[in-house]
């Protein structure tokens, strides 16, 4: 029984880094989600919109599906989720839709991120629902898991150009602009 929020919140993120790490093992951009229910995991989901041709399949969007369908229902006003990375708009959206009542991340995002970094969805008091958030758990593991898969990227990347200049993989030029974005968001975040 987990009765501590913060040491709750740990222990939640670190299953979110275990996901995010299976992101990685099949070569997407290493973010992982958990959704949370009576304290207890009752779902999971990495980043996996190159593998499934799915620009949806984030891993928020991949656990709030698996856990509507464990709960058999769409909305989940009792459930937390815990995700590596801030959110971005769609993924905002569709935890708002499912009525999720906490959100806690770890990496901020301010290139899109949508829980305070480019915008703040959660804080719009227009809308009927209101979910908590809680940023920058474990930030510094998110972050640094992210940078250093992008790192290994452009190494691979420059290593195959030096070899085949003219060959470009074809599997790195689907993260190639994302990892442009990523290196202006570390140089924003230092
Ligand atoms: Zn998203």
């Amino acid at each position: 029984m987990i009765v501590d929020e913060q040491a709750a919140d740990l222990i939640f993120m670190r299953q979110a880094l275990d996901q995010a790490q299976n992101a990685q093992l099949v070569g997407e951009v290493p973010v992982g989600a958990v959704v949370v229910w009576e304290g207890q995991v009752i779902a999971t989901g990495y980043n996996q919109p190159v593998g499934n041709h799915d620009p949806t399949a984030h891993a928020e969007i991949n656990a709030l599906r698996q856990a509507a369908e464990q709960l058999g229902n769409y909305r989940m006003p009792h459930c937390d989720l815990y995700v590596t990375l801030e959110p971005c708009a769609m993924c905002a959206g569709a935890m708002l839709h499912a009525r999720i009542r906490r959100v806690v991340f770890g990496a901020h995002d301010p290139k899109t991120g949508a829980a305070g970094g480019v915008i703040d969805l959660f804080a719009e008091q227009l809308l009927n629902h209101q979910t908590r958030v809680t940023g920058g758990v474990l930030g510094g593991e998110c972050a640094t898991m992210l940078r250093e898969f992008f790192a290994e990227r452009r190494r691979r990347r420059d290593a195959a150009a030096a070899a085949k200049p003219a060959e470009v993989d074809p599997d790195f030029t689907s993260t190639i602009v994302t990892e442009i974005e990523f290196a202006e968001w570390n140089a924003i975040k230092r």
